[in-house]
């Protein structure tokens, strides 16, 4: 699956690092857009939003400048829960406590294996841009892809 900038910024998107940093919207210096009359503008600041949420219907974005910020600030944390209570009392509490989070996403055993079916499906679907083509029952490269991740 992938999605493009342009896509993201017309459509407002939101995801990893939306939590701390608010949607694309929030995190943008500009965009460079051809407007329906093939005209080039770049829009800053609250003009921008005649571009962003807009689907593309007020012009073709061909160039954005995103905020920064410096590398090496994040602390990656894994933790496992018995249960969903004890995941939603976590978040809570992260929550009460104000914790500066760059991120935060949780996942059950049925959604990770549902996942975990998705890209398999996805792969045997994909065009192979010359990799030896996946067999039906051959699902080994996935299952190692997903093992190193
Ligand atoms: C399974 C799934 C999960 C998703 N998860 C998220 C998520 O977590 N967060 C999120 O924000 N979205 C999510 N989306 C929605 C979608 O992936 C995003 O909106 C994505 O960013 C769209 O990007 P795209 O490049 O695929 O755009 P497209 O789907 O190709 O286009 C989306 C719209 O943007 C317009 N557009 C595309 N490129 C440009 C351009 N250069 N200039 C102007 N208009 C343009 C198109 O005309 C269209 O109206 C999800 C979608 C799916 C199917």
């Amino acid at each position: 699956m992938s999605a493009t900038v342009g896509g993201w910024v017309a459509e407002g998107g939101g995801g990893i690092g939306s939590y701390e940093y608010g949607r694309i919207s929030q995190n943008l210096e500009s965009i460079t857009f051809v407007t329906p009359e093939g005209e080039i503008k770049t829009l800053q600041g609250e003009d921008m939003d005649l571009v962003t949420d807009a689907e593309g219907i007020t012009g073709m974005i061909v160039e954005v400048t995103v905020k920064t910020r410096p590398l090496g600030q994040d602390i990656p944390l894994v933790a496992s829960f018995p249960g969903t209570k004890q995941v939603l009392q976590a978040f809570y509490q992260i929550n009460q406590m104000q914790i500066s989070l760059w991120h935060l996403s949780f996942a059950n055993g049925g959604f990770t294996n549902k996942q975990k079916e998705a890209e398999i499906a996805a792969a045997k679907i994909k065009p192979h841009w010359g990799e030896p083509e996946m067999q039906d029952n051959d699902t080994s490269a996935i299952t190692e892809g997903i093992k190193k991740k």
